[in-house]
């Protein structure tokens, strides 16, 4: 400032100077009149520079001025490019925000006080079929008129959820959702939608279970109670006696075998994986569950004219890797319920073959009832039975294809099902490449010689 007053007044004298030296006082005093003259209008151009800059500081660079214009000029600047520096920070990091909010696997919708939209991500847009660019600033209640909702969103109890069928589902399978309101700022609310169709989906299948363990125990337990009762109250001769006890046996049997299969699923699912190491003895295993499937066959028709007829092919020449007594039990599952649903006289063909992928595959073939198509899907979910009454009498829990399914699984393999109504069915279990092994040199042998036989 000191510079600019110096430089003004030392304009002021040597134009003054020049002016008295050349023409006296009037002169000195025209010359310091034209001095301020030109300081002012030097001053004034700068000045309409800076103004001329600063009212678009975005699109050009500022002007090169001197002294305090230039010094005025230079601090704008550079207070403008910190200003813009931090706005594009802002901006970065709402832009990094929203994506991470874009990112979240619920459904984010941001509303103003009146309850219309400001932002939504594309799962909200989802979950309730709204646009999130068209339908910005549109009001929530006139979009999602799902009635549990408006109810909700009008009774301002927000620090519960509430749940509400979405969009994208089926009648079969409607989507699920959980929504929930929180208030922020100045009358804002955020709005949270959660997708619980497959939640809800293992809720009803957790209350299927149990009400399908409770009823299959409640019946034995019902007739055991019955049998209790009578010998309790009525005088039995010893063989009517006898009767009952063998029916209590039969019904407890039945309860012990649901027990087993039970427990056995669940230890399945609990469980690691079987592994590559254990190698299962084919022949062995496929020998034990020959002579349960015979014992069976005669036990379910002991004095029929037309026994059962059951084919086992010689032990394969080659072996599994995996857990044996899972593989037994699958195993056997699949022959004893070919045995049990194939009336006297049919025939079951219990077949092991090498496929061309290097896989393995057994398949057990019957010429039982057979299996309408509508019911092969849904084969291997837990109690789902063809022919009830013919699988409790025949002793079955429902629980077999259940369990034979999840130990395919635990090997990498799966379960195949063809069946024709009236002709018969084959079941079959496929195993994959890593866990099939040619036998060794000695076992290739005499197994060949079995097969010769
Ligand atoms: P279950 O103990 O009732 O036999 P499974 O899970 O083993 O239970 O079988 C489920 C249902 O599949 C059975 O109830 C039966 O209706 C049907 N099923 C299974 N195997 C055969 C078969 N070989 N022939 C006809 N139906 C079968």
């Amino acid at each position: 400032m000191a510079l600019r007053i110096l430089s003004f007044i030392l304009t002021l004298l040597v134009l003054g100077g020049i002016g008295g030296g050349w023409l006296g006082w009037p002169g000195a005093l025209a010359g310091v009149v034209l001095g301020a003259a030109i300081v002012w209008g030097v001053d004034s151009v700068r000045g309409r520079r800076f103004i001329d800059w600063s009212r678009e500081p975005d699109t050009s660079a500022p002007p090169v001025l001197r002294g305090l214009w230039g010094e005025a000029s230079y601090r704008t600047a550079r207070a403008l490019r910190a200003e813009q520096q931090k706005a594009r920070d802002s901006a970065q990091r709402l832009t990094d925000f929203l994506a991470a909010i874009q990112a979240s696997p619920n459904g984010v919708i941001l509303l103003d006080p009146e309850g219309r939209i400001e932002w939504c991500n594309d799962i909200a847009g989802l979950h309730f079929g709204i646009h999130p660019q068209r339908d910005l600033l549109q009001h929530v209640s006139n979009l999602v008129r799902e009635p549990a909702f408006t109810a909700y969103y009008a009774g301002r109890k927000y620090e519960r959820e509430v749940k509400m069928f979405g969009r994208g589902g089926t009648a079969s399978q409607p989507v699920k959702l959980s929504v929930q309101l929180h208030p922020y700022g100045s009358g804002h609310k955020l709005m949270l939608s959660r997708d619980i169709t497959a939640l809800a989906q293992a809720d009803a299948m957790r209350r299927d279970f149990v009400a399908n363990v409770s009823h299959e125990i409640r019946t034995p337990l019902t007739v055991l109670a019955g049998f209790v009762e009578t010998m309790q109250s009525l005088p039995l001769t010893e063989p009517e006696r006898a009767k009952y006890l063998e029916l209590m046996a039969a019904q407890s049997a039945r309860m012990q075998t649901l027990v087993n299969d039970l427990l056995l699923l669940s230890r399945l699912e609990g469980s690691p994986l079987p592994g590559v190491n254990e190698v299962v003895d084919l022949g062995a295993l496929m020998a034990q569950c020959e002579n349960e499937a015979r014992g069976l066959s005669d036990l379910l028709h002991p004095d029929d004219a037309r026994p059962q007829r059951l084919y086992f092919d010689a032990p394969p020449p080659f072996e599994l890797t995996g857990a044996a007594s899972e593989l037994r039990s699958a195993v056997s599952n699949l022959i004893n319920n070919a045995v049990r649903y194939t009336p006297a006289g049919g025939t079951i063909d219990v077949h092991w073959e090498r496929l061309p992928d290097g896989g393995a595959r057994l398949s057990v073939t019957d010429t039982g009832p057979g299996i309408a198509p509508e019911h092969v899907p849904r084969l291997g979910e837990r109690f789902y039975r063809v022919d009830r009454s013919r699988s409790r009498e025949s002793g079955g829990t429902g629980l077999g294809l259940a369990i034979t399914k999840h130990v395919a699984q635990r090997h990498g393999g799966e379960l195949q099902v063809s069946s024709q109504l009236g002709k018969g069915s084959t079941f079959a279990l496929v195993f994959p490449p890593p866990r099939v092994r040619p036998l060794p040199a000695g076992a290739a042998a005499v197994s060949a010689l079995a097969a010769a036989a």
